[in-house]
């Protein structure tokens, strides 16, 4: 089934694949890991043995499992769904079989109801299979970037075949300054939360609302995070920012809805 989801821009999510490994510092306190751990426990076999306990904490072991039948779930939702894409792993993820990655974009483009929202860290390679994958109208991109030294996967991003290319901005753990927001379409920035959650500066998310709003690019501010995300919230010097790409992507002539 779609699991509806708390995540603020999304409705729903969809998770083709379990597992996946860290790849960078965004994902030191990733979410997935400790989630993949508990349903595990609960007999959801789609993440058994994802992860096993390293100091106290559930760690990914690099396992990947491939949920064939999941393949065929968003043909049975009639009703459109905004869905984020394998919200437990990473679509690109290195062992995840190009065919398997390709049937996943079959079914988002024989589901035109949905819009689909599919977020890699592996930027390098959603760019190098982008001319063999079906891009259909429907499925919004968008790379991770937590940090300076990882704004190249915003490059990559820019060089795929995607209609509407977005950046998660988050974990947000350093500033961001002077990105190139050429023909990206939203930035969605947050800080972490959760047990351990490293603190993020004010400064650095307004540097990114005010770059948004100079090159018309959409802006999402998720939350300030921090152990309890509840108290900390979402205004952002007064207000909250909850822009979406849909105006413009809605306005497409040639576009299903
Ligand atoms: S890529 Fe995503 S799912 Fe994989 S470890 Fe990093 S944060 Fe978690």
């Amino acid at each position: 089934m779609a699991t509806n989801s708390s995540i603020e821009w999304t409705e729903a999510t969809w998770n083709p694949v379990g597992g996946c490994t860290v790849i960078s510092p965004g994902c030191t306190n990733c979410y997935a890991m400790r989630l993949a751990s508990r349903l595990e426990k609960m007999g959801q076999t789609k993440y058994a043995g994802t992860t096993r306990i390293s100091g106290g904490r559930a760690k990914w072991n690099g396992k990947i499992v491939l949920d064939r039948k999941a393949l065929e779930l968003p043909r049975t939702w009639k009703k459109g769904k905004v869905i984020f894409v394998n919200s437990m792993s990473d679509l690109f993820h290195e062992d995840v079989p190009f065919d398997f990655i390709r049937e996943v974009f079959n079914t988002m483009a024989s589901t035109p109801q949905h819009t689909y929202q599919v977020l890699t860290k592996r930027a390098e390679r959603v760019e190098s299979l982008s001319s063999k994958l079906p891009w259909s109208n429907n499925v919004w991109l968008g790379v991770s970037v937590e940090n300076k030294e990882f704004t190249w996967r915003i490059d990559a991003l820019r060089r795929t075949g995607a209609e509407i290319k977005f950046l998660s901005l988050e974990p947000l753990l350093g500033p961001l300054d002077n990105l190139n927001l050429k023909d990206i379409d939203w930035a969605i920035a947050g800080g972490e939360s959760g047990p351990g959650a490293r603190a993020m500066n004010p400064e650095w998310v307004r540097s990114i609302r005010d770059q948004c709003n100079a090159a018309n690019v959409a802006f999402h501010f998720k939350q300030w995070g921090g152990v309890n995300k509840k108290k900390t919230g979402r205004v952002l010097d007064g207000r909250t920012w909850d822009e979406t790409p849909l105006r413009k992507w809605l306005s497409e002539p040639h576009l299903t809805v």
